[in-house]
């Protein structure tokens, strides 16, 4: 089966205004976009409501993180369930900034992702090595050692849920993107872990995509790579070239 093509925005603790929020919506409604792409955008919980009313119906919205409880006293937190009611479909979970600023674990992430599937939420899981993982040749390790707990906790089907983020931690709001053969070898060894830990119709079938300084200079030769099944922009998603990034299939 053909994987479908996803590219998400992720707005992080962006715009830092509503009058910009609704500026960045309207390009996005305006413009003309690839039906067969699928584009979820990830803005701060705070303006989830007003943008799932606002924004077109073939954009979806995201949240960038939720808790591993579905309510109680966890000051702060916003949990699947909410997240389910309000008719959000999506979550991004394991981002490297909340993994490093917020001391996430690989397990952490996996209880969340558990809690996210069981709401019915689909997730975004971000992955990904430093930059001194990878000058010392551990990025497969690396990434391997993030999904394993993820792995544990999920059965077969809960795959279909889930669009894996490759996102090398050096590479994310730096500017110094990944190049294709990185990219596409890391993608590939993603794989063929996903075909030895799960099964290989789950490996075949599981959208990778690629975050990391993703531009509209960059995308194209990147969207063209076999095991790079679109991608997960921070930086760009804030900018109108974040429309050329969705078209980087056309
Ligand atoms: P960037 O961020 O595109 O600004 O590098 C990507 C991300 O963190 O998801």
């Amino acid at each position: 089966m053909a994987r479908q093509f996803f590219v998400g925005g992720n707005f992080k603790m962006n715009p830092a205004t509503r009058e910009a929020k609704k500026a960045l919506i309207k390009v996005l409604n305006d413009a003309d976009i690839d039906p067969s792409t699928e584009v979820v955008i990830a803005p701060p919980h705070l303006y989830l409501f007003a943008i799932l009313e606002s924004i077109r119906k073939d954009i979806k919205v995201s949240a960038q993180n939720c808790y591993c409880k579905d309510a109680g006293a966890f000051t702060g937190e916003v949990s699947p369930r909410q997240l389910a009611d309000a008719e959000i479909p999506y979550v991004i979970l394991g981002h490297s900034e909340r993994r490093t600023l917020l001391h996430e674990s690989s397990e952490f992430v996996a209880q969340k992702t558990r809690a996210a599937l069981d709401s019915g939420l689909s997730v975004i899981l971000c992955i990904g090595e430093t930059l001194q993982e990878r000058e010392a040749g551990e990025t497969a390790k690396v990434c391997e050692a993030q999904l394993k707990p993820v792995v544990k906790a999920l059965k077969e089907g809960d795959w279909s849920k889930i669009v894996v983020a490759y996102e090398p931690v050096w590479a994310i709001g730096t500017g110094k993107v990944a190049t294709p053969q990185q990219a596409q070898d890391t993608h590939a060894d993603i794989r063929t872990f996903l075909s030895t830990a799960v099964s290989p119709v789950v490996a075949s079938s599981t959208r990778l995509i690629y975050g990391g300084s993703v531009s509209a200079a960059n995308c194209k030769e990147l969207s063209d790579l076999p095991d790079v099944d679109g991608f997960l922009v921070g930086g760009a998603s804030l900018k109108p070239e974040f429309v050329d990034i969705i078209n980087s299939k056309r």
